[in-house]
């Protein structure tokens, strides 16, 4: 979208206590994010996009890895979405991506980061932002609050389940990285503040390449994360040991004669998806053959020579 160099320079001046003029200042334009479904199976619903933009505006990006607020040396003055001709998404929307304009003093501190971007070096940004809401592309229920069985990334049909973002409620800062390896590697989305600090710091690790210094706010986001894990992980542990309890318990129904240990040995080369289906089949299983079972299902008509008993 373009727009004269004066009117431009109008709307930098309003965030300067000086007036620039054309030769004090360098104009770029970098691409913040998109519609399309990302690396975390989400995306932003279009309209979210022109409302992320507002929130945009005015905000200061930082230069790779930096944490020096000096060098917060570009900000964004004003931001647009942009459509490209016939480009669809995968979801057979327009293709549309939230621009911005930023600006940065011609410095001389600026002078290599002002080149490198001329040369195309630094063209990828990150960004942080809070989204208010996140609905299932499948059902339409809020994914946030886990309201909804469907799981990000699986196929439904021929529908790739992914959350839609929507209603955003803060922009944070941006910032160049080094080019990603991922397509739209450079979104991070967060529902507060707290995850949103600790995402932006898992991110800037995982880029990393080189030796870095760690601040104290990201030491404890980093503490934060390893404990949710930790939580995460123990609570899976607690989830498989109750599934290969039930596991145990149905196998002696169905099957009183098996090896239990040999036949639970088995399920410890299993994935917790394996797991659960497994207990699932033997639960359904030694429903059918204990019709007094409390949580019944519908009684199907079996055949007692059915070897569909058997059957894992
Ligand atoms: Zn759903």
């Amino acid at each position: 979208m373009n727009m004269t160099i004066e009117k431009e320079l109008e709307l930098i001046n309003g965030y300067t206590r000086s007036t620039l003029s054309a030769e004090d200042v360098y104009i770029f334009s970098v691409t913040l994010c998109d519609n399309e479904v990302d690396r975390d199976f989400e995306r932003f619903s279009t309209e979210s996009l022109a409302l992320l933009g507002e929130l945009f505006k005015g905000k200061t990006g930082i230069s790779d890895h930096s944490m020096r607020s000096a060098d917060q040396r570009a900000r964004i003055f004003r931001t647009y979405t942009e459509k490209q001709p016939g480009k669809k998404t995968s979801c057979g929307e327009d293709y549309t991506a939230l621009k911005a304009r930023a600006y940065m003093l011609r410095t001389d501190e600026n002078a290599s980061l002002i080149k490198e971007i001329e040369g195309g070096i630094k063209k990828e940004v990150s960004i942080g932002c809070a989204m208010k809401d996140c609905l299932c592309s499948v059902c339409g229920k809020d994914m946030k609050r886990h309201l909804c069985e469907h799981i990000k990334g699986k196929l439904y049909g021929d529908k790739l389940c992914h959350g839609i973002l929507k209603n955003p409620t803060d922009a944070y800062e941006w910032s160049f990285v080094a080019v990603p390896a991922q397509r739209n590697a450079g979104v991070t989305k967060a529902f507060n503040k707290e995850e949103k600090r600790e995402k932006m710091t898992i991110e800037k690790f995982k880029n990393l390449k080189e030796d870095t210094l760690i601040t104290a706010e990201e030491l404890e986001s980093l503490k934060a994360h390893i404990g949710s894990l930790e939580n995460l992980a123990s609570e899976g542990r607690a989830y498989r040991e109750h599934l290969i309890s039930e596991i145990k318990r149905y196998a002696l129904i169905i099957m009183p004669t098996v090896n239990l240990s040999a036949f639970i040995k088995g399920c410890d080369c299993m994935d917790i998806g394996e797991v659960k289906s497994l207990c699932k089949s033997l639960r359904e299983q030694a429903d059918s053959r204990i019709p007094a079972a409390p949580q019944l299902a519908p009684v199907k008509e079996t055949h007692s020579s059915d070897n569909s008993y058997f059957k894992i």
